[in-house]
């Protein structure tokens, strides 16, 4: 191998940059050199290449978002977007493909590499860690960090007006963000889709506990929670209880700005690690952390595999 291109797809998470500068400067460190891809799959099939030196990664570590930008791409579905993409990798003599992204990025990874032969290694970056194969992915804890900020933020006026807040965090198949951030937050009640929430023991525990003076109240919900979004619930609480909400959407805050210590780390590991297995044959392939080993695991497990929430979050966020 003499020369890989890495690109980042699909929804952006903090330590994109991170991981970008770790896989050219350990590919640069190999021996190799490195094309960057802008807009992921879209920049393949339209050919928006860019050499990168180790100084064009050079003080990016702290920044969120990526420098070579992400999209989503329609055309890379079709055989047609892969045959222009498989192209460009060829006509710039690319031998491997870092793929920095979650499971939609990996599913096209995976088709590239089946249809093309074009060795890929795909290192999981999104914020909502519904990766299997990897304790973490890149971009959660700075997520579940931004969060819980902006909850304890609202617990200071939830306390201070004697409210109930209901806050909705991402995760619309997943409750990771959810679960970390009540569990932290020390919210009432945590909704995600994974369990079923019961709006009745809710209800009685938030009056249960205003009649007691405890006036501020903090209910966390994952956006795809199987009783509705936060303003679903507040409803539907209403109705059944008379008691009023207000809603706070966190929405995009939780994807952009500064990635944390951990997240940093985690990007530079795999970073470092995705090159390794293209040049040590492992690939296809995701690399991942499991109790901190680097872990290579096929592509189709991170997304056909479902990776368990932990049963004692689950328990802390009923019952404390
Ligand atoms: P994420 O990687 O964050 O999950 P998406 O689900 O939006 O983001 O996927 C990113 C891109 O990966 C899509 O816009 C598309 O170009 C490509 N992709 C997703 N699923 C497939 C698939 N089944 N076949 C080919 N390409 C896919």
């Amino acid at each position: 191998m003499k020369k890989l291109a890495v690109l980042t797809s699909g929804g952006d998470s903090p330590g994109m940059n991170a991981c970008i500068r770790a896989t050219v400067r350990r590919a640069l460190n190999r021996g190799l050199s490195v094309s960057g891809v802008r807009k992921g799959y879209e920049g393949l099939i339209d050919n928006d290449f860019v050499d990168l030196k180790s100084s064009d990664v050079s003080n990016i570590i702290q920044r969120g978002g990526t420098i070579l930008h992400s999209a989503r791409s329609e055309r890379f579905h079709a055989v047609e977007g892969r045959k222009s993409a498989a192209a460009n990798l060829e006509k710039h003599e690319v031998d491997g493909l870092v793929v920095i992204g979650g499971d939609g990025s990996f599913r096209g990874a995976d088709a590239l590499a089946s249809e093309y032969a074009i060795p890929v290694v795909g290192v999981p970056a999104t914020i909502d860690n519904d990766l299997w194969g990897t304790d973490l992915t890149i971009g959660f804890d700075t997520a579940v960090n931004t969060a819980l900020d902006a909850i304890d933020k609202v617990r200071d006026t939830a306390a201070a007006h004697d409210r109930l807040f209901i806050v909705e965090v991402m995760g619309r198949s997943a409750g990771f963000i959810a679960l970390e951030v009540g569990v932290g937050a020390g919210a009432e009640a945590v909704l995600i889709p994974e369990t079923p929430t019961d709006l009745e023991r809710i209800c009685r525990k938030v009056k249960d506990r205003v009649s007691m003076g405890r006036t501020s109240n903090i209910l966390v919900v994952a956006e795809g929670d199987e009783a509705g979004n936060a303003f679903e619930i507040a409803r539907k609480i209403e109705d059944r209880s008379g008691l009023k909400s207000r809603i706070t959407v966190l929405g995009h805050v939780q994807r952009g700005g500064s990635p944390t210590t951990a997240d940093r780390v985690l990007a530079s590991k795999l970073g470092w690690a995705a090159v390794d297995a293209l040049l040590d044959g492992a690939w296809p392939c995701m690399v991942g952390e499991i109790s901190s080993e680097i872990t290579h695991i096929p592509l189709q497990d991170s997304w056909t595999k479902r990776k368990p929430l932990d049963p004692l979050l689950i328990t802390l966020s009923e019952n404390l």
